[in-house]
Formats: C-alpha cells, structure tokens, sequence
C-alpha cells in the first residue's frame, strides 16, 4: 500500500532491460551516443517539431530550474500557482539558477492558473519601472500539484495572456503523460500549439529510473542550455543511460502504456472512495493523484494497518493524498480502500 507518490513505484521492466543492453561496449559520453540521436528524432516526430531540440537531466528539479533560466532574466518575474513545485518543492533553485528570479505565486482553485489570476498578477508586477522586478514569464504544471488537469484550450487562454505581454511559457510535465491521458490530447496539442515554448518531459514518475527531457520548440536557446546544463553539473557524463531509458519509454508507447494504468487506478481509487465513509473529493481527480476529505481518525487507522501516503490536516479536518503509478494493481487498490474503512 504505497501511495505517497508515483516515485515510490520501480523502474519498469522494459526499461530496465534497455539500460543492461545499453550497458554493452562503449559508448561516445555527455550525449553524443548513439541513443540520444534516436530519442531526439523521436521526439520531434512525436512532437510534430522536427525542430525542436532535447536535453536530457537526471532531476525535475534540474529540468525546470535549467528551463526556467533559459527564458527569465534575474531581475524578472516567474509566474506560475502559488501551490507549483518550482514554488514550493524545489529549495529555490529556480531562484538560484535564474539568478535570483522572483516567483510570483497566483491563487486559484484546485491547483490551477485561471485567466483571471493570471491578469491580476500580470497588471501588478513590473509597473513600477527599475524599482520593482520586470515580468518574466509564465510556468504551468500538468497534472497540477492538485491532481487536476489543464485542457490544452485552457493552457493556450493562459499563454494568449503572457504572450500578449511577450512572456515565453514553460510547462512542468513531470506528469506530462499522466495529462495526456486523462484529456486525449496529443503532445503537440498540449504544448507548442497552446503556447508552450519549452516543456519539461517527466519520466521518472513513469516508469523511468531518472530521465527528464528538456523539450526546447524555439531551438535557438539550445546552445546556452547546453552550457546552463554543464555549468550546473547537470551534464551526465554516461549519458547513455538517460538516453536508453528514454529511448525505452517512448517505444512502442510504453509511456501512454505506464501512464494509462496509473490512471486507471487512480480512477479505480476514486470509485473505491464511495465505499469509505465520510470521504468526498477535494478537487477534481481525473487522472493519478487524489485529495480525498476523510472522517475524523481514518487516516491514523490507515496508518496502523500498513497505508503509506500523505495524511494531512486542514483546521480539523483530514485529508490525505493517494497517488497511483505505472505498477499499482487493482490488489493494492483494494487493499488501501479496505484500509480506510472502519
Ligand atoms: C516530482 C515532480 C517534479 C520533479 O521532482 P524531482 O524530485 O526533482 O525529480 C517536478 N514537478 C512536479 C509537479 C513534480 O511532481
């Protein structure tokens, strides 16, 4: 019953084996393999952005703060909710690999940016010439911290509104095919062609044993990631391992194939919940993560008979977080609502 997060799950078979194949002989390093040319073609294709470029880094962490200080100065201002893990989940590395960059927390609903958010705190930074931080650009999360998801429609009225001010825009994805799945969408759809300029490509919550892809849409930044990336001691030296993992995870869909049983778990939680009483949903979860509201002494009880996750408490009222992954099974579904209930 491990339900705190998706990292808890293990790296998926397949993409185990493509890390010992990749294991043989020698290999050019720091991603001039082999590999990395593959995975970055397949990318593009998959992305229909035969000229995007792709950069691999070990951590969301590095991916975001790499990304995020590729398109603000130090003296501007990241927009993003005031719940994002580049806010709240990173120890300020946006901030230290920006060079100092303000965060800009926006309130809003069930974890998301809504356009009228977005305007209020667009119209109050960057108004009061050189003595306040410029604006800089705008940085979304899907699926949100709050395990709800973004419809491309709804991330390109949030990019309409910091392009209207000439604000690139960055999506953190370490969820990214979590969002796909549960909105249909395509992967051009949900990024370049709602706005987003780079995108942080999560797979170590999927299934990976630690990949992130940098995807760049505009490539003319892609010569100072490289830099940004080697200055930051982000640059794996046997990089054919983070290229064979991701090779992996993109053939034959493996990563809409994680991403779908995670999901459908999450979905099988949901469901489970109507037999716990007392617990509603906090937000809406379409796709892995779930906040469920729960009575009083649930979560201690679930605690003692072995539950693993996130038992949090609002005023008197408790809460938790379930998250599913790529390898939950419908057993530890069962066991964990068994767990819940008196
Ligand atoms: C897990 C996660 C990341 C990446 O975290 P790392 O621990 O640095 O790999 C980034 N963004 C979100 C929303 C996450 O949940």
């Amino acid at each position: 019953m491990f339900f705190a997060s998706d990292n808890t799950s293990g790296v998926a078979p397949q993409i185990m084996a493509a890390m010992v194949r990749a294991n043989e002989g020698y290999m050019k390093s720091y991603g001039a393999d082999a590999i990395m040319a593959r995975v970055r073609a397949r990318i593009r294709a998959l992305f229909e952005a035969p000229e995007a470029e792709v950069h691999l880094v070990a951590t969301g962490t590095a991916a975001n703060a790499l990304s995020l200080a590729l398109i603000t100065q130090p003296w501007a201002a990241v927009f993003a909710h005031e719940t994002a893990h580049i806010a709240v989940d990173e120890c300020g590395a946006p901030e230290f690999y920006t060079g100092g960059a303000k965060l800009i927390g926006i309130p809003g609903e069930h974890g998301k940016v809504t356009p009228e958010g977005l305007s209020r705190a667009l119209g109050s930074i960057g108004e009061s010439g050189v003595h306040g931080v410029q604006r800089g650009c705008l940085s979304l999360t899907n699926v949100t911290e709050a395990g709800t998801v973004y419809t491309p429609a709804e991330i390109a009225a949030l990019t309409a509104l910091a392009k209207a001010r000439g604000l690139p825009c960055h999506l953190d994805g370490a969820r990214f095919a979590n969002a796909l799945v549960a909105t249909g969408a395509t992967p051009a759809e949900m990024t370049w062609k709602a706005g987003i300029d780079v995108l942080s490509f999560g797979g170590t919550k999927n299934g990976c044993m630690g990949v992130e892809a940098v995807v760049l849409f505009d490539p003319s930044k892609a010569w100072e990631l490289e830099l940004r990336r080697k200055r930051a001691g982000h640059l794996f030296s046997k990089h054919r391992f983070l290229s064979a993992q991701f090779e992996a995870y993109l053939e034959g869909d493996l990563w809409l194939t994680l991403a779908q049983n995670a999901n459908a778990m999450g979905q099988s939680l949901v469901q489970g919940l109507a037999r716990v009483p007392g617990a509603s949903l906090r937000h809406p979860a379409p796709a892995n993560m779930l906040f469920p509201w729960l009575a009083p002494g649930t979560n201690a009880r679930a605690a003692e008979r072995g539950a693993q996750y996130y038992a949090m408490q609002e005023g008197a009222r408790e809460y938790a977080r379930f998250v599913a992954s790529w390898s939950t099974t419908q057993d530890d579904v069962d066991a964990l609502i068994s767990a819940l209930c008196p």
